[in-house]
């Protein structure tokens, strides 16, 4: 889910240990937010796009979370409304496209999906062990695992379509776990949005008591 890891995590006060490990969870998120988009742009994979949203909402919000330090909490709330609508413009993009293919139907690679959808869970694993590991961090460990867990469901969700495509040679088990990715994505976006304008409106009317 978007924003759904880190939402909880303190990030004031933390160690240059603790630091360094957020550093390299973001990079290894944005590094497979590229790598799974790409993927599934060139297999023809909707739900590995779909899939490939998540790195992108979890290093925008370690990124943001880190960048944002000591910032007021003005800067805070327009952070997480531009984090916000990017997440929500590019879930529509992905949403829009398994609409598309639906009308254009075609087989994905199920092989290049089966091969991403591994590789996905595997950074997801890294990350969590990287936080998880580090326990004088004040990381949320329980929030964490809950985030972690419901990032690997997804991962497993298109290797269990990548063998739908194999099996059946269909792109129908593509476009259903895509389709219900790609709406629980958008469904979190506008909370993220949502929640963003509340306390912004909480910002201004504190500066005008
Ligand atoms: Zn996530």
């Amino acid at each position: 889910m978007p924003g759904c890891c880190g939402n909880d995590a303190k990030f004031d006060g933390m160690s240059d240990v603790y630091k360094r490990r957020l550093w390299i969870v973001i990079a290894l998120n944005a590094t497979m937010f590229a790598v799974e988009m790409t993927a599934g742009q060139l297999a023809k994979s909707e739900a590995l796009k779909a899939d490939a949203l998540d790195f992108l909402g979890d290093a925008l919000t370690y990124g943001i979370s880190l960048a944002v330090i000591g910032a007021s909490i003005r800067a805070r709330t327009n952070a997480a409304l531009a984090k916000g609508i990017s997440l929500f413009l590019m879930g529509a993009w992905v949403f829009g496209s398994t609409v598309y293919r639906v009308f254009y139907v075609g087989v994905p690679e199920a092989e290049i999906m089966g091969i991403i959808g591994a590789l996905a869970l595997a950074t997801n694993l890294a990350s969590v062990f990287l936080i998880v590991s580090y326990k004088d961090g004040d990381a949320n460990v329980r929030s964490v695992w809950l985030c972690s867990r419901n990032d690997a469901i997804g991962n497993v969700a298109v290797m269990i379509a990548a063998l739908g495509v194999w099996g059946m040679a269909s792109g129908w088990p593509d476009l259903i776990v895509a389709a219900i990715m790609a709406s629980l994505f958008l469904s979190s976006s506008f909370q993220i949005i949502r929640q963003a304008l509340a306390e912004r409106r909480e910002v201004v009317d504190h500066q005008h008591a």
